[in-house]
């Protein structure tokens, strides 16, 4: 049976079927979108200033624009006294110059008038009928904002690769930028395979259950950035799983999920390789997670994703993750990986990397990890307590409370 002679195959490491992935996926092109629907997407051009910003000399604050050289010595004691010749607005330039022993009343953000180089806060003030009198003294350039402090004409302010922040939106906007171009978005097909699954709200008759996989992995594609399309449920029947596989091909990316393993109705993989679709690995060393599969079809990514809860997120986590943010133009594909202390002893068997959920905490000394307990492959209520994935290599055996061990952080902060 050929089934047989697949599963003698060694398995791949975690590593190398990732550099494998990878090695076949590519950005996909770029679309224009209004500023706001930029938000967490990723910038396809560098933006280069347009203009100063500020575009003039402004106030920083409520005040009088004044001439330093008028107001050098004064203070509390020895206060003087201006001529106020103009109320200026944020937002209107004064048609006036501010000459020896004048000031202009000024709001924060309105151009400085000519001959003024400094402004006294109001605070600093005492308001008189037609005058002001100057209470402290003020340095020439005291509380101006400087034409091109925020950026200068020419400036790179965002890079090609940059994800667009609140920050870069509001830079975008400062610049005119209405519209910017970013990396398109993966559509990506989910598809679950299993006679015992029904989707949420279904009737849960006999021995069936409900098919949390099309739910839990259109979150994690969602979560990413890129646009889950959940094709539902096959059951365990060659003919309608090439159906649905057939749909899904249109998006840019596939996932099956489950009927990738041994099992006498395991039919993922016939149905692929029936449809011409070029396989470059299946079963990595790794727990949980072993049986997943890779493929691709005309230049699109495949990953049969194995049906257990935790492997189907893990297997996502470590494969499908990274690829589609790399499609998305992401420059950092992975989770951050910290050294955290373990706080209680891990035993393994030799030969896959393992993924332990676990809760990561730090304080002063640093990070430590604790396991979420139970590690079965069924068990998704452990994804719930879990912040991170304690990662055991291959050939380790036994990781002591004490020792140091790698934690891939996952979404939520300890
Ligand atoms: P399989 O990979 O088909 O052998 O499935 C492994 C285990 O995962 C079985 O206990 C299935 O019932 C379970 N399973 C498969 N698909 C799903 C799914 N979509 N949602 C939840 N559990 C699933
Ligand atoms: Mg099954």
């Amino acid at each position: 049976m050929e089934g047989c002679l697949c599963y003698k195959k060694p398995m791949i490491r975690v590593n190398e079927a990732l550099d494998k992935i990878l090695s076949h996926i590519h950005p996909l092109g770029f679309e224009k979108v209004s500023l706001l629907d930029g938000l967490g997407r990723v910038m396809a051009e560098d933006m280069i200033a347009p203009s100063d910003l500020p575009p003039y000399d402004n106030s920083g604050m409520d005040g009088y624009a004044v001439r330093s050289e008028d107001v050098r010595n004064a203070s509390e004691a020895n206060p003087v006294r201006l001529e106020v010749i103009e109320d200026l607005r944020a937002g209107f330039f004064s048609e006036k110059t501010v000459q020896k022993g004048q000031a202009i009343r000024i709001m924060t953000g309105a151009p400085i008038p000519r001959g003024a180089d400094s402004v006294v806060p109001v605070e600093d003030t005492k308001k008189g009928d037609g005058s002001v009198l100057v209470l402290k003294a003020s340095l020439s350039g005291g509380y101006i904002r400087r034409a091109g402090e925020n950026v200068k004409r020419g400036d790179l302010v965002i890079s090609a690769g940059d994800i667009i922040r609140p920050s870069e939106i509001g830079m975008l906007a400062s610049m005119g930028k209405p519209f910017i171009s970013v990396f398109q978005r993966p559509s990506v097909a989910i598809l679950c395979t299993g006679e015992e699954l029904v989707d949420v709200g279904e009737a849960l008759d006999g021995a069936k259950i409900v098919s949390s996989n099309s739910y839990t992995l259109a979150a994690q594609v969602r979560e990413c950035g890129a646009i889950p399309i959940q094709l539902g449920i096959a059951r365990d029947r060659k003919d309608e799983i090439k159906e649905k596989i057939l749909k899904g091909l249109w998006a840019d990316v596939f996932i099956s999920s489950a009927g990738v393993s041994v099992g006498d109705y395991d039919f993922v993989r016939d149905v692929l390789k029936e449809l011409g679709v070029e396989l470059i690995f299946w079963r990595v060393a790794m727990k949980p997670g072993k049986p997943v599969a890779f493929w691709m079809f005309k230049g699109k990514p495949i990953f049969s994703l194995p049906g257990n809860p935790v492997s189907s997120m893990v297997t996502f986590e470590q494969f499908v993750r990274p690829s589609l943010l790399k499609m998305m133009g992401h420059r950092q594909l992975f989770r951050p990986v910290v050294e955290a202390m373990l706080k209680e002893e891990i035993r393994k068997e030799p030969g896959k990397m393992h993924f332990v959920r676990a809760i990561v905490s730090s304080d002063k000394d640093g990070y430590w990890v604790t396991t979420t307990g139970a590690q079965g492959s069924g068990i998704l209520s452990s994804m719930l307590k879990a912040n991170g994935l304690i990662i055991i290599p291959e050939d380790c055996e036994v990781v002591r409370a004490g020792e140091k061990v790698k934690v891939q952080l996952l979404e939520r902060n300890s």
